[in-house]
């Protein structure tokens, strides 16, 4: 199928896994890794191929990766009393009855790992093709389920809570159970924590910079109206019977106001947040949200920053990682751009990119959002170097420049009540010709759920222009 536009407010491509680049590296704005796939993801296999990230297979089938998209050795440490520790769980000074509390909860995920009766696993990904078994743990919150199982340990509560603040910017209060668990299974125990991950200097923005180019995209080319992939373009509304679609279409001149176009389409697949929808749409009566009662879509705000270093970071105890994480902080500390450098670039200097979900619950996540966008910049990358200082004392000294990105609406919240509830079914359900189908509509801010989500309404839209085929998700 080859006759589609693609749409895009902004001068780049790629959303929140876009990109940045300071002098000394590139760096992500957001989204900065994937977990290498398990074989049993044909599909998102499938499409790590096409894009050149899986380059062979072995005798058995299994993928092959190129070598530089693996992140090397050294995953990630924390950071406990000045110490950092390699790997993620803060175990240093655990008593023997912590150690206990630890070897219980990694054995209850181990029993949670598998099917249920339906013959569907637990959790997978994604999310909504997993058994219907548990899902009434997306009642309850994390902190409810752990007290149920008579979790104390800090060390384990905090681990469990900065996985849901990574994931989900929720802590273990406003994340539900089941999103919790999902973090930790839907791709499989993994004994051997932590699990291959795959991740470029500026993140994610690889991938989509990868998809564009298959596309025939070309980011320095000069803007075509009429190209079929198109940046600067806002599309203002939507006519969903109709199929009707106005964008406004701007130049490379900011000043330009740009050029108002109308499009028809027998199926739009609305990628972008679904907040934004009702205001496009030309009969707002038609949402299915519209007169819903019940746990709303919320979203965590984000605080990233990249900083450019006159040298890498280094600290007491084990050494430098790609994922360097402080204990018991807001913030969730820093991951390495520079990290996968070869061995033979002697360029001195890395680049860092540091990241703050700002928590709160479901009413002050509003205020906490204002708090992100009025302040100016100067006060947050003063903030960010200060949050860094406190990890590596003198890294101030360091520091040839600071850019800032604050994401509003950066990820959607899985609080309770909203993976397997009534919100996010309306959120999916076509109106008309439109699908829509960003990651926000999963409940799961994921690289692989937007994978799913977008595969899932594309193969529908194939389906109703008499071009359908075998589905690539089982
Ligand atoms: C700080 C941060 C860190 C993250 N880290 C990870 C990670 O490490 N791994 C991972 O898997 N996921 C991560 N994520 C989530 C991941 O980025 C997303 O799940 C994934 O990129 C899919 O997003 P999306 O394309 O569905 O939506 P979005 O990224 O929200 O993209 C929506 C697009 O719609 C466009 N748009 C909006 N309105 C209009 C309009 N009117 N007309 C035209 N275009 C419009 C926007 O400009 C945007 O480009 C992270 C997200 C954030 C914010």
């Amino acid at each position: 199928m080859h006759d589609f536009r693609v749409l895009e407010l902004e001068d780049a491509l790629g959303g929140t896994a876009r990109g940045g680049e300071l002098p000394r590296s590139r760096h992500p704005l957001g989204a900065h890794y994937l977990p290498r796939p398990e074989p049993r993801f044909h599909a998102l296999e499938r499409l790590l191929e096409d894009l050149g990230v899986i380059i062979g297979r072995d005798p058995a089938g299994r993928a092959e990766y190129a070598p530089s998209t693996i992140v090397a050795a050294s995953v990630e440490r924390h950071q406990l009393d000045r110490i950092w520790y390699a790997g993620i769980s803060p175990e240093h000074g655990a008593t023997p009855a912590e150690q206990a509390e630890a070897e219980r909860w990694y054995a209850h995920l181990r029993a949670l790992d598998r099917e249920g009766p339906d013959g569907r696993r637990q959790f997978t990904l994604p999310s909504w093709r997993a058994s219907a078994a548990l899902r009434e743990l997306d009642a309850i919150s994390m902190r409810d389920y752990l007290q149920r199982l008579g979790v104390t340990s800090w060390r384990l509560r905090w681990e469990i809570d900065y996985a849901c603040r990574d994931d989900y910017g929720c802590t273990l209060e406003q994340t539900s159970a089941y999103a919790a668990l999902h973090h930790f299974l839907a791709r499989g125990y993994d004994e051997d924590r932590p699990r291959p991950l795959l991740a470029w200097p500026d993140g994610n923005a690889e991938l989509t910079r990868r998809m564009a180019a298959r596309l025939g995209y070309i980011a320095a080319a000069p803007v075509d109206p009429h190209a079929r992939v198109r940046t600067r373009a806002a599309v203002v509304s939507i006519d969903p019977d109709r199929g009707a679609l106005r964008a406004v279409l701007r130049g490379e001149d900011p000043e330009d106001p740009g050029e108002l176009v109308e499009l028809s389409a027998r199926a739009i697949l609305w990628a972008a947040p679904r907040f934004v929808l009702p205001y496009v749409l030309t009969a707002r009566g038609r949402d299915p949200l519209a007169g819903h009662r019940g746990p709303a879509m919320s979203y965590s705000p984000w605080l990233v920053a990249s900083v450019e270093l006159l040298d890498r970071p280094g600290g007491i105890g084990s050494p430098l990682a790609w994922d360097n994480v402080p204990v018991q902080r807001d913030n969730l500390g820093y991951v390495v751009a520079t990290h996968g450098e070869d061995r033979s670039d002697t360029r001195p200097g890395a680049v860092v990119t540091y990241y703050e979900p700002l928590t709160a619950e479901t009413p002050a996540v509003a205020t906490r959002r204002a708090e992100l966008l009025a302040g100016d910049l100067s006060r947050w990358s003063d903030h960010v170097v200060r949050q860094l200082a406190a990890m590596h004392p003198g890294i101030e000294r360091q520091v040839t420049r600071v850019s800032v990105t604050r994401w509003g609406h950066a990820m959607i919240r899985p609080v309770p009540g909203l993976l397997f509830g009534d919100a996010l079914a309306r959120a999916r359900a076509p109106i008309g010709v439109v699908r829509p189908c960003a990651t926000d509509v999963t409940g799961l801010a994921l690289f692989e759920q937007a994978f799913y989500s977008g595969v899932e309404a594309a193969e529908e839209a194939l389906a109703r222009l008499g071009r359908g085929a075998a589905s690539m998700i089982p």
